[in-house]
């Protein structure tokens, strides 16, 4: 009785460096890995111990970004402690198209170019529970030194006073709990009046009235006088 529109959401999830956002999107994408994809970026910072090329992002020097702006690659792309982001356009249409939902893991002024393209991506920010959390998950990760932790905390409190940009916040103190919400979020915005292209009735008036004089139930009511 209802059609509700194929195509996947675009999700966009934000958060400080240290909020956890990529552990929320782990486990999103652990629940259901055959209708989620994560696009991977773009970036000329520095590979870290933990990233994977080709998995974590596509690492390219400075010159290279560049020439992919030039060329018209990014979806949108922007100069974050002094590197290059990006997210690439290729397979961004085809997935949702195809009923996938697409997850951009990016910062809030990518985040904010994406509202201006894509009004009606859902926007998710991740929130570290106390900014005591958040330099003491900064200073664990152990992948920058002092100066850069200092930096990216700097950055953490100017983007968080950002949230209000975003439909929905969602504190990471327990993972599990912030994964379940961003699923409830997830599964709400599919039911938005708006993804619905249609309604409606497969059966016609006379065969409702067929179906009620049927039912015994009914059959001593005096049905037919009450319908007509
Ligand atoms: P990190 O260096 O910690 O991997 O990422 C730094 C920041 O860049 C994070 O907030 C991350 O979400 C953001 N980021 C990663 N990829 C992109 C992208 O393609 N575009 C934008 N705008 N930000 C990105």
């Amino acid at each position: 009785m209802i059609k509700a529109k194929k195509a996947g959401q675009l999700i966009v999830i934000s958060s400080p460096s240290g909020g956890g956002k990529g552990s929320v999107i782990n486990g999103l994408l652990k629940n259901d890995s055959k209708n989620r994809w994560l696009s991977v970026s773009t970036t000329s910072r520095k590979i870290r111990a933990n990233d994977i090329p080709g998995v974590t992002y596509n690492f390219v020097t400075k010159e290279e970004f560049e020439q992919k702006i030039k060329e018209g690659y990014f979806l949108e792309y922007t100069n974050y402690v002094g590197n290059y982001y990006g997210t690439p356009k290729e397979f961004i249409k085809e997935k949702l198209d195809a009923g996938i939902d697409v997850i951009l893991e990016i910062e809030i002024e990518g985040a904010s170019n994406i509202k201006k393209l894509i009004p009606e991506a859902i926007f998710i920010f991740i929130m570290p529970p106390s900014l005591r959390v958040l330099i003491e998950r900064l200073k664990k990760r152990n992948t920058d030194d002092k100066d850069k932790i200092l930096e990216r905390f700097h950055t953490a409190y100017k983007e968080i006073n950002e949230v209000t940009k975003y439909n929905y916040v969602v504190v990471n103190d327990i993972l599990e709990e912030a994964i379940e919400k961003v699923e409830a979020i997830i599964k709400a915005e599919k039911c938005r009046i708006d993804r619905i292209e249609e309604v409606y009735l497969d059966t016609k008036e006379e065969e409702i009235h067929e179906l009620l004089m049927d039912d015994k139930d009914f059959q001593n009511d005096n049905l037919s006088q009450k319908i007509n």
